[in-house]
């Protein structure tokens, strides 16, 4: 959904720290050992996450028969996660990169750790890897949890490789109930390819999008009415209009899909809510 900057960090530099203040002679042997094949899984991801071929990456349930899984999920959690583990300033980095805090997966909540694109426990080389640790709210984190695309257009947007910032495809849509409901969906512009547009909206469907934004546009039309009343009572449908095309586009100018830019040109565009529509 928000493209993030691609994190260079070198992935053989990066689990070597991790894995810096081992102190078992045998386990910091074995692990030192796999370094090579945690930097080729890094290239493989970097190759596939280029190409929408993620899906095709076969899962492993170890580190090339050295390293046990357990073991590399233990090199996340207690040395690169944990407070004060020696990979944890990296850890911190990447968490820091979007704007505001804000999840790049739903753009909404406020991110508050690294989701595995694609999940530790299935590809435990990737347990460290920069490209694959994604800044993500709790929610969005744990909504995806673990899943594995079966075929390209299940790969969800990965913040570092893919765009999809400049182009509209987020709209809404007024329900005309009482009081008025905004409902949210994906339409992929007709210029974007076939793959491109299915990713979208399988995005959308798996993070549960059309739920979250529709649950913070109730509240937001609740905190607008009293304002559009007394507009509509002085100006009518002309002024409550102009009011909400006007947010539409101060909205729309920091950023093309968000709920409230899609939210305030769905307000506006409706009549009956321009109309009264608002006090329903
Ligand atoms: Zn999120």
């Amino acid at each position: 959904m928000r493209k993030l900057t691609k994190p260079l960090d070198e992935p053989g530099a990066v689990f070597l720290t991790c894995i810096s203040r081992v102190r078992n002679i045998g386990l910091k042997s074995r692990l030192t050992s796999v370094g090579a094949t945690i930097v080729a899984a890094a290239n493989e991801f970097e190759a596939a996450a280029s190409t929408t071929t993620l899906h095709t990456l076969i899962p492993q349930n170890d580190v090339n028969g050295i390293v046990t899984k357990q073991e590399m999920l233990e090199v996340y959690t207690n040395r690169m996660a944990k407070k004060d583990a020696p990979g944890r300033s990296i850890y911190d980095k990447l968490l820091a990169a979007p704007a505001h805090g804000r999840c790049p997966l739903c753009g909404q909540r406020v991110v508050s750790t690294l989701d595995h694109h694609l999940p530790k426990t299935e590809y435990p080389a990737l347990a460290v890897v920069p490209i694959n640790l994604v800044p993500a709210c709790a929610d969005c984190n744990k909504t995806k949890i673990a899943a594995i695309p079966k075929t390209s257009d299940q790969e969800t947007i990965h913040p570092y490789f893919d765009d999809v910032e400049t182009d509209l495809w987020l709209y809404a849509k007024v329900i005309e109930t009482s009081p008025a409901v905004l409902q949210f969906f994906a339409k992929p512009p007709v210029g974007w390819d076939i793959l491109k547009a299915k990713r979208i909206e399988h995005h959308f469907k798996v993070f549960k999008l059309s739920y979250l934004y529709t649950s913070h546009a109730a509240t937001e039309l609740v905190n607008i009415r009293d304002r559009l009343a007394q507009l509509f009572s002085k100006t009518g449908y002309k002024g409550v209009n102009a009011h909400l095309s006007e947010e539409a586009a101060s909205r729309e100018s920091v950023y093309l899909n968000s709920w409230q830019t899609a939210m305030y040109k769905a307000l506006a565009a409706s009549f009956w809510y321009c109309s009264g529509g608002f006090s329903a």
